[in-house]
């Protein structure tokens, strides 16, 4: 018990459960003693040991300026010297809605809330609401937060409704869920086919960035658009991550799929808490107080946490931001995957914007099972190996990873002259 990082992790234990906040922070995936951070400065982090680390987690995809951004730092310390909450109104929340509106066309009206788990259940909500249906289509390996109708996975037949996955969850709220398998177009076109005018909406992450990365194979996107439009139920996007991460317009705008109502979070908060939920007026407007649905939040639009996020939304709408961004991403996952192949081992990466996933097999997953089937020993071997060089992946093998605006060449480069390193160590 030398290491500060192990005495702050068998103390956190004693007051915390598992000694995290949140579960994938304990290590568990990977083994070992979670980091405990104590600065963050760009694209690095240093721990309670004083070791420093070039970060591809930054906070899970919020960072994407990288840590302590200046103008963000400063944006917040004005906003929060003027008061740091009035559960009231205020301007800034109205330049925020504004710029989000202006930055996403599937927006006309949005609610700013304080995580991406109340932007998914309140839209949840709120496409119940709309329809007046209640049951809800989701995919397996995407994760929209720990609401209670969101942690549940597939029954024993396509049309069955799923268990819970989570102890505390009565069957009652799962049982208006529908598990499908992510990127099966037959798959949607059966079961609305046959349970149509009874689906209310069907969330999914259009890019799935919590099962690894996954890309959408073509028409399945369209397929989903196509459905809920014939059907009159809600198409919702979850683009908590991806949101202003795969790109400007997001995951839709890459896509040109235009969702009913999209969710948000991670990037729009700076590193602040902050989430939204917006989409069709239509639908918006179900909200109370204009309409019957329920929805609510002390510290929704907090003005401390929309400085931060309107002041980051400012900064990546500068032009060529997300080329110079997705370019730089592209240049980590090729040497990846190159270093892979040099080394012999089983691995590739790939990308979309500033997000990439590092896949333990020979090429990009298109499934849940094809996720779940890679080398998550040789992963787990890497990932210590990388760790011990410096270089701070997410603690998993089932984690997207992040680049942000902060790294920079002289990083990437540094980053796959360990990576050559680990591999070979990892095939010997
Ligand atoms: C992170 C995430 C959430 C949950 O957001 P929190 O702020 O952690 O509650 C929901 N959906 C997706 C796609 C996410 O990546």
């Amino acid at each position: 018990m030398n290491s500060r990082n192990d005495q702050l992790f068998e103390q956190s234990q004693k007051v915390i459960p598992g000694g995290v906040n949140s579960p994938v922070r304990a290590f568990r995936s990977v083994g070992g003693t979670p980091r405990f951070f104590s600065k963050g400065v760009g694209s690095r982090v240093w721990d309670a040991d004083g070791k420093s680390y070039l970060d591809y987690v930054g906070s899970w995809g919020p960072l994407i300026l990288g840590h302590a951004d200046a103008d963000v730092v400063r944006a917040v310390q004005e906003t929060a010297a003027l008061g740091l909450s009035f559960g009231a109104p205020t301007e800034l929340e109205l330049v925020m809605a504004e710029k989000l509106v202006s930055m996403l066309p599937s927006l006309e009206k949005l609610r700013l809330v304080s995580s991406g788990t109340e932007a998914t259940m309140s839209a949840i909500r709120l496409a119940r609401g709309y329809t007046g249906r209640s049951t809800l289509i989701k995919f397996e390996g995407c994760y929209h937060g720990h609401a209670d109708s969101l942690l549940v996975k597939a029954g024993s037949g396509l049309l069955t409704f799923g268990q819970p996955s989570s102890a505390g969850v009565p069957a009652d709220c799962s049982g208006h869920t529908l598990v499908l398998d992510y990127n099966d177009l037959s798959q949607v076109n059966r079961v609305f086919a046959e349970k149509g005018n009874e689906i209310a909406c069907v969330i999914v992450e259009a890019v799935a960035g919590n099962m690894n990365l996954v890309k959408p194979k073509a028409g399945f996107l369209e397929a989903l658009r196509e459905n809920c439009t014939k059907h009159g139920a809600v198409l919702i996007f979850d683009e908590v991550m991806t949101g202003f991460r795969a790109g400007r317009g997001c995951v839709q705008g890459l896509y040109g799929i235009t969702p009913d109502l999209t969710t948000l979070g991670k990037v729009i908060g700076g590193g602040l808490p902050v989430g939204a939920f917006g989409g069709r007026a239509e639908i918006m407007d179900q909200l109370a107080p204009l309409g019957p649905v329920y929805q609510a939040g002390t510290l929704s639009g907090n003005p401390v946490a929309v400085a931060a996020g309107l002041k980051t939304l400012d900064k990546i709408s500068v032009p060529g931001f997300f080329e110079a961004l997705t370019a730089k991403t592209k240049r980590l996952v090729d040497g990846f995957t190159r270093a892979a192949t040099d080394a012999g081992v089983n691995a590739c990466a790939d990308s979309v914007g500033g997000m990439f996933g590092l896949y333990f097999r020979a090429t990009p997953p298109t499934t849940y099972a094809e996720v779940m089937a890679s080398d998550k020993d040789s992963f787990n071997r890497f990932f210590h190996l990388m760790l011990l060089e410096g270089i701070y992946l997410a603690p998993s093998a089932f984690e997207a990873g992040f680049v942000s605006a902060a790294h920079t060449d002289a990083d990437i480069d540094e980053t796959l002259a360990a990576a050559a390193r680990c591999f070979e160590k990892t095939s010997a």
